[in-house]
């Protein structure tokens, strides 16, 4: 599969002024959805943005956001009278529209629009109509459309309206909409993924004009379920909706490009780390574990969907007592103190291990936790009384019990996770060689990045190295191309 990003693609100009200006803005109501992005709604509401659908519902005198689509006379009206701050974001080739239909009909002229009569944009224009009755045939008529129309679709509809009225205007689709339609109408390669909202014309609309097989993803959980079957194209376009988030686009992107599916670490050096701050070694677990949670975070952002972690070895349990006991203490206040998180992030948790060598209440979490983030895409797998030695051997005396005599395909089914795919890539930190016990039977193909940070240290950056180093090697799996 060969990724070609389509350009122009993303964010227009429009959107771009909207964003930016409600950025700045803290606790305030918003009419309508600001942009159709959930990605960018969940930004704004973070900041305390309440977003209503009708005017009424927001106090007189607070502060009310007009987005990038415009609203009618009628709202402005309305807003005036309820005394509200108006801030207003609407996109200048909107409100062209809106000055179109006011010189139309300031000329005597029955303005025909097109478009959705359900969208936000539309319904805003059609506040400035002053007369609803149908032109008479052969009457002068202006027409405006929808800014994010199908052009091609757009310029059909004039042709046919030609036909009975003397149309003097033709159309409104912006200059954004149309250099984004005419790319995907020129890419001539297998599918296409468009990168957006559901709820966003412009998305669906380059979706709907696209010559291939097309894709949408609205976040990277779903860039990532369609991963598999866009890997079955040579040549896939990447293009996205004029409110879609860049960084999304470069995610996904770099995701289907180079990006590993499963990244696994060797979390060394939490010991070390306390010790040259003159702490407990427990103090360094505690820094270990939030560097994981973060690690995990950085991990989605780059669309990776599998993390493996190696948090207790089974020859950990040689540790000394209190540290051991410090250890599963840390671990089961983890699971209780993020579960929010992982909720929230829609993270899948995972233990993989000798379950049986735990305390009840930590299984008992363990699988309560589980059981929450069944459903969700992404994935933590954190092997907790773990061996590679042990479970390779822990899966012999499985297929041993069911009488099954094993090749290199179906030995996989005995594994603790056989559906996992096997990591692309292992990081180890603090400085250390060795794969250590390490799923040993999974990352006979991985490829290897050692770096000297220990591992609470471990950053965005040391993961983006990680990453870059992976991207650079020529990957064979013992072919010889
Ligand atoms: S798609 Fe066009 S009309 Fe809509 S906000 Fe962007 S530039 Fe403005």
């Amino acid at each position: 599969m060969k990724i070609e990003v389509i350009n122009p693609h993303g964010l227009c100009s429009g959107v771009n002024a909207a964003i930016a200006k409600a950025l700045k803005l803290r606790n305030v109501y918003c009419l309508h959805h600001l942009v159709h992005n959930e990605i960018v709604i969940d930004e704004l509401k973070a900041l305390g943005f309440r977003f209503v659908d009708d005017i009424e519902a927001v106090p007189d005198g607070e502060t009310v956001v007009f987005s990038a689509h415009g609203v009618s006379p009628q709202i402005r009206k309305r807003a005036e009278e309820k005394k509200l701050k108006i801030v207003d974001t609407t996109c200048p080739f909107v409100e062209r529209v809106h000055r179109d239909v006011r010189t139309f009909q300031e000329q005597g002229l029955k303005v025909i629009v097109l478009g959705d009569r359900e969208h936000d944009e539309v319904k805003g224009i059609l506040g400035e109509l002053k007369d609803h009755r149908d032109p008479e045939k052969g009457e002068k008529v202006g027409v405006v459309s929808q800014t994010t129309m199908n052009a091609d679709l757009v310029a059909e509809k004039i042709a046919a309206l030609k036909k009975r009225y003397e149309v003097v205007a033709e159309g409104t689709v912006c200059r954004a909409t149309k250099e984004r339609q005419d790319a995907v109408r020129s890419f001539d390669g297998d599918a296409l993924l468009v990168l957006g909202s559901r709820s966003s014309a412009n998305t669906k609309r380059l979706a709907e004009i696209a010559n291939c097989d097309t894709f949408l993803a609205s976040d990277m959980n779903e860039v990532m379920r369609l991963a598999e079957k866009l890997s079955h194209y040579d040549r896939v376009g990447v293009t996205s909706g004029a409110s879609t988030p860049e960084r999304f686009f470069e995610s996904a992107v770099r995701y289907l490009s180079n990006i590993p599916r499963h990244v696994a670490i060797i979390m060394d050096g939490n010991g070390r780390w306390a010790e040259s701050r003159g702490l407990k070694r427990g103090e360094g677990h505690k820094a270990g574990a939030k560097t994981l949670m973060e690690v995990v975070r950085w991990c989605g952002d780059r669309g990776i969907r599998y993390v493996s972690v190696y948090a207790f070895s089974t020859e950990n349990w040689k540790r000394p007592e209190d540290e051991v006991s410090g250890l599963m203490k840390l671990f089961g206040s983890m699971l209780s103190k993020e579960a929010a998180t992982f909720v929230k992030n829609k993270v899948r948790l995972r233990v993989i291990g000798r379950r049986g060598d735990l305390s009840f209440p930590l299984r008992k979490a363990i699988a309560a936790l589980e059981k929450k983030t069944e459903k969700f895409e992404r994935e933590l797998i954190l092997c907790v009384s773990y061996g590679g030695r042990a479970e390779i051997v822990d899966a012999v005396n499985r297929a041993i019990e069911k009488g099954e005599k094993v090749t290199e395909e179906t030995f996989r089914e005995y594994l603790y996770a056989p559906d996992v795919p096997d990591p692309d890539l292992v990081i180890r930190t603090s400085g250390e060689v060795r794969t250590s016990n390490f799923l040993l039977w999974e990352s006979a193909y991985a490829e290897y990045h050692f770096t000297a940070t220990n591992w609470p240290d471990f950053s965005e950056r040391d993961l983006d190295a990680a990453l870059e180093d992976y991207a650079g090697r020529h990957r064979r799996k013992g072919d010889v191309k």
